[in-house]
This record gives structure tokens, sequence and C-alpha cells, in this order.
């Protein structure tokens, strides 16, 4: 398996509550290479965009406004096979059926405070890293 990269956010729940530096010791110590991190704070047209694809869900608003509610820190993670060991670290949506040591079992607060997003498909990474980062910002 060749070297993948994944794209990430620490949530507004986790960098409320400081735990970056936590969360990001986790993607660490499972081989995941943070090459590229920034902490922005979005709007909620901003965040409503990046979710479009739940647009038809009926937490989207709630979401949307979470999502926006405090910075959140946006990241691009490689590793072998980035995709999955990413969503291997974070654990289930909902922490409550989360595996022992994940992020989400240990720092989660609910289904939709759950502290980390990580794309869900090589093809999806690719999408969501071209919305938040420019080319000359991921330098491996
Ligand atoms: P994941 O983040 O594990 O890929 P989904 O793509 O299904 O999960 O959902 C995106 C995000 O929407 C979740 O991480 C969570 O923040 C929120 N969410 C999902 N399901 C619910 C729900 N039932 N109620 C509230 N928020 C939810
Ligand atoms: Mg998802």
């Amino acid at each position: 398996m060749a070297l993948e990269r994944t794209f990430s956010i620490i949530k507004p729940d986790a960098t409320e509550r400081n735990l970056t530096g936590a969360i990001n010791a986790k993607f660490e110590e499972a081989g995941l290479r943070i090459v590229a991190q920034k902490r922005i704070h979005m709007t909620q047209a901003q965040a409503g965009k990046f979710y479009d694809v739940h647009a038809e869900r009926p937490f989207y608003g709630e979401l949307c406004e979470f999502m926006s509610r405090s910075p959140v820190v946006v990241q691009v993670l490689e590793g072998e096979n980035a995709v999955a060991k990413n969503r291997e670290v974070m654990g289930a949506t909902n922490p409550a059926e989360a595996d022992a040591g994940t992020v989400r079992k240990e720092f989660a607060q609910s289904i939709g405070e759950n502290s980390v997003h990580g794309s869900d498909s090589a093809e999806n990474a690719a999408i969501e890293i071209a919305y938040f980062f420019a080319g000359i910002e991921l330098v491996g």
C-alpha cells in the first residue's frame, strides 16, 4: 500500500476543551503524519458547503451551527492506508459505540459533538483537502 492522504478536522467541541494536542498525539501514535494544519473559524455558510452531502439529513442545521461555533483545526494526515487508519483512530460516529482507545470514545461528547471529522474515501479526501488547502501549503 502506497502512502495516502486524508483530510481531518478537530471540531469545535474539542478546540473549546483545549484537546488539539491530545488528539494530534493519537494520530501520531498511530503512524499518521500531520503534513498540513491550520486553525480557522468557519462561517455557517462555509460549514454548510463542506457538509453539503448531509443537506437533507434532519441534523444538518444543527451540524452547521456547531461547526461554526468556535475555531476548528483543519489538517491533512499522511500515512499507509491513511483514510482507513484515521477512521480507525477516530472510532464510530456515536461515541457510545466507539471502541476503547479511540478519539471519539475518549473525547466525544455526543453523536453530534464528536470531536473529529475524517474523510470516508480517498476520492472525498482529495475534494475536502482542496476545499481548505492550496497546493503550496502541502509540503509532505
Ligand atoms: P462521520 O463523521 O463518522 O463520517 P457522518 O458522515 O454520518 O459521520 O455524519 C457527519 C457528522 O454529522 C457526524 O460526525 C456528526 O457530527 C453529525 N451527525 C451524524 N449523525 C448525527 C445525528 N444523528 N445527530 C446529530 N448529529 C449527527
Ligand atoms: Mg462522514
